[in-house]
């Protein structure tokens, strides 16, 4: 009998989450299942449901065929509308094991408000299939409303995961086998008011670590700059698990438009947040999700989003054209040409080339530990690509353990490093 498929679009959030559908539509005993779980963030991430749906049709023509995710749960009818589509399923729908039990007997459209859900559920899992670094949830939705943004629509409001159930959750997957975990989240810095402990980002981290020392890394998805605080630098400086690699939500660089954007930042505070960090924690290095071509942004404007990148020292750039989510005040702005959104990201995306160039030829001649993943490569704590050069004798790393080794070049943005000598294959 064939095994459920799971697809996933977008986030790591998704990627946890189709986790968590695989244990129901493996229990429910339906194997002729294919779930879609799709992603909203931008007109491109819809259009590409609507292509893998009708692929996966086309490839297993029996077998029934269920939407889920952001895009189903904003939109439920035009997913309903299709031919190939069996069932729609809403986020939170979809993390109920009875609603995989059914088969195609259940309802063809489950989509709930989304608004009124004031807790996450989420059955525990054991381990992802194809990845070597766990993701583990901490956070749902946001209370934000960043004028651009269609997530709280899909999402829902900031709810936080209990520390009891974070913790019970990296531990199986410590137990599976993981060394490094990714808190992930719609809006990770949110996390804690909600919760009777009283306890914030930082304060959560501290505890879970302290519950889970078998856990080597730990990292963090997307943090929004102005909820960065005094504890979570001091975690920052004083905990070595906690890797120093730190993406930030900054989506741009010039005040009037983070203003547009209803962003809680300004220039300034990331240019502070950026040099405290890295006074905290020596070679701490950052990620920075950007959006080009806001609605109203003029060229002097997009010049200080583009020179922020070196002024903060921004390394891994996630660059996105301006795209249109309809319903969002941002969408009724004064857009931007299409075009001239794509020629400002691809600037931009330049810009992050050569900073990310930069910093990996600064690494040669330095040691790191590798987190090991396929084909001899894996990443630095930094977050770097590498391609361990294994001598004659030398055995492949385990998928998933970490590795010492010393960095030797950079081929393609890929660096190149040999496995110190007498390591632990
Ligand atoms: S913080 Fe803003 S960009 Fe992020 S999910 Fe919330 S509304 Fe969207």
């Amino acid at each position: 009998m064939s095994k459920p498929q799971v697809i996933t679009l977008g986030c790591r959030l998704n990627a946890f989450e189709s986790e968590v559908m695989r244990i129901h539509a493996e229990a429910s005993g339906h194997g002729d299942m294919v779930i879609i779980n799709t992603c909203a963030v931008t007109s491109e991430a819809e259009r590409q449901a609507g292509q893998t749906i009708r692929r996966l049709r086309r490839e297993r023509p029996n077998a029934e065929i269920i939407v889920t995710g952001c895009a189903a749960q904003i939109a439920p009818e035009k997913f309903a509308a299709m031919a190939e589509v069996d069932r729609v399923l809403g986020n939170t729908e979809k993390l109920k094991a009875e609603n995989f039990a059914t088969g195609r007997a259940g309802e063809r459209v489950s989509v709930s408000d989304i608004m009124a859900e004031d807790s996450v559920t989420a059955a525990p899992i054991t381990g992802f299939e194809t990845r070597s670094r766990a993701f583990v949830q901490i956070q749902q939705g946001c209370d934000h409303r960043c004028t651009f943004c269609i997530i709280p629509f899909g999402r829902g409001n900031s709810r936080s995961v209990p520390l009891k159930a974070i913790i019970e959750q990296t531990r199986l997957l410590v137990e599976a086998g993981y060394h490094e975990a990714v808190l992930t989240g719609v809006d990770i810095s949110s996390y804690g008011p909600d919760l009777a402990d009283g306890l914030g980002l930082a304060g959560m981290i501290r505890k879970l670590l302290g519950a889970v020392p078998g856990l080597d890394r730990l990292r963090l998805s997307s943090l929004d700059p102005a909820a960065i605080d005094d504890d979570l630098i001091g975690l920052a400086a004083t905990e070595p698990r906690l890797m120093p690699h730190f993406h930030l939500s900054i989506q741009a660089g010039n005040d009037l438009i983070l203003k547009r954007m209803a962003r809680r930042h300004s220039r300034a505070d990331v240019l502070e947040i950026c040099r405290r960090l890295k006074e905290a924690r020596a070679g701490a290095v950052f990620g920075a999700d950007m959006i080009a071509g806001f609605p109203t942004e003029t060229e002097a404007m997009f010049t200080e989003t583009l020179d922020l990148v070196e002024e903060a020292g921004l390394t891994y750039l996630h660059v996105f054209p301006y795209s249109p989510r309809l319903g969002t005040p941002a969408s009724k702005m004064p857009q931007v040409e299409p075009a001239e959104r794509r020629r400002r990201a691809a600037r931009l995306r330049q810009a992050g080339e050569t900073m990310k160039t930069e910093y990996f030829n600064s690494l040669i001649g330095t040691r790191a530990m590798v987190l090991a993943e396929r084909d001899r490569r894996g990443y630095t704590e930094h977050f770097a690509p590498v391609r361990m050069d294994l001598g004659p004798n030398a055995a492949m790393p385990a998928q998933g353990a970490v590795v010492p080794v010393s960095i030797t070049g950079l081929i393609d943005m890929v660096l190149t490093a040999e496995p110190m000598t007498g390591t632990p294959a």
